[in-house]
């Protein structure tokens, strides 16, 4: 039988809550549908992080978090399954320890920024963090050919290697990673990126070969700081709206 790793210790039940919430904001904001998810490292135990069993985001509760240590190994599955490409989170907390949360998706807009050469940027101050660099993350380049999943730590860690020092990462043919330093901002994040892809189509469409006149890296630093408090509202809206629909 495989280890069990030993848990980080007790949680507060209202991050929990807030974590399964987090997963059912990202389905109602189109950022998630039967795949994708959420997760935060353990708040007093670096070395451990807790995401949803295996389940489609929109129907998660706080009985479904599991806590994992940076392996992915699971510390208290109970017989709940796993979702298959959770190394993507265990190797960027591994590897970033500035980042407590990460959400993944195949959100359709975004995709084709990782499909054609052209680079994603910051098309609003909501989604300033972008404009910090976005890059793409072929999977085939180390692999081959594969099913495209991250199914293992090797192919979690090139993910995390790929996006560096940036906050998000796009993966060819697949979908993208973005983080923060608090769940919220990870999950504000990943609602602009998707909201960003989109503005980013029609000002393409609009303007063609035209300058596009998006946030520099400096704008974009000032901006983000911005989101990261006043942004806050956001996550007040959606939580707010789960709490209408759960006890929770
Ligand atoms: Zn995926």
């Amino acid at each position: 039988m495989e280890e069990i790793p030993e848990s980080g210790g007790h949680i507060a039940p209202e991050l929990i809550a807030d974590l399964a919430a987090a997963s059912r904001i990202l389905a109602a904001q189109g950022v998630v549908d039967a795949f994708g998810h959420v997760s935060m490292r353990h708040p007093s135990a670096p070395d451990r992080y807790l995401m949803a069993r295996s389940i489609a985001p929109a129907l998660v509760t706080p009985d479904d978090i599991i806590e994992y240590d940076l392996d992915s190994r699971p510390c208290n599955a109970n017989r709940r399954g796993s979702f298959l490409e959770r190394f993507i989170h265990g190797e960027i907390y591994r590897v970033r320890p500035d980042i407590t949360s990460i959400v993944h998706s195949h959100s359709a807009s975004v995709i084709p920024f990782g499909l054609v050469g052209v680079t994603m940027r910051a098309m609003f101050h909501n989604a300033a963090f972008i404009a910090a660099g976005v890059p793409v993350f072929d999977i085939r380049d180390k692999f081959g050919a594969t099913d495209m999943l991250i199914r293992d730590g090797e192919k979690g860690l090139a993910l995390a290697e790929a996006m560096g020092s940036n906050d998000i990462v796009l993966m060819r043919a697949h979908g993208s990673v973005a983080c923060g330093p608090t769940l919220q901002t990870a999950v504000f994040r990943a609602v602009y990126t998707e909201v960003n892809a989109r503005i980013q189509h029609w000002t393409t469409a609009l303007g063609g070969d035209a300058d596009m006149a998006a946030l520099d890296s400096a704008e974009g630093e000032l901006a983000d700081a911005v989101n990261q408090t006043a942004g806050m509202r956001a996550w007040d809206l959606w939580r707010t709206q789960v709490r209408s629909q759960v006890s929770w």
